[in-house]
């Protein structure tokens, strides 16, 4: 999508702090974190968020799912545990309407969310 800043971020025409990327999926660090760790992991591909799934993409989140917790157990978690958050829309305080996961670790995280 064109005015999308994932969409941006993943063809490379905006800049990231990039953790990794295959063909179908990047990880870069958070602008703005929330916790010692912060990253996001994205599908390339433009999903808009979770209530636009299709059943063909769950072999896409599924590796997503997988890279998240990968990445997440190689930067430091894998004893300590982080938290796989995906916001859906308004009420889920989705702000890029581009399907992403947050992973948070390095410090224990409240529950429940505000
Ligand atoms: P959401 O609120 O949609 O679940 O999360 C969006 C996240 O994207 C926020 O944590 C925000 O800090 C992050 N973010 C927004 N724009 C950019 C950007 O241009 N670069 C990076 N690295 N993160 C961004
Ligand atoms: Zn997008």
């Amino acid at each position: 999508m064109d005015d999308c800043i994932f969409c941006k971020i993943a063809k490379g025409s905006i800049p990231c702090n990039k953790i990794y990327e295959d063909g179908e999926l990047l990880a870069f660090h958070d602008l703005n974190p929330q916790a010692p760790l912060h990253f996001l992991v994205i599908p390339k591909k433009h999903i808009p968020n979770v209530m636009e799934l299709e059943s063909a993409d769950a072999p896409l989140l599924g590796r997503l799912l997988h890279k998240a917790q990968e990445l997440a157990a190689g930067l430091g978690c894998a004893e300590t545990g982080a938290r796989f958050v995906i916001n859906c829309k308004a009420d889920g305080g989705q702000t890029v309407d581009h399907l992403h996961c947050h992973v948070l670790g390095g410090r224990a995280l409240g529950w429940p969310p505000g």
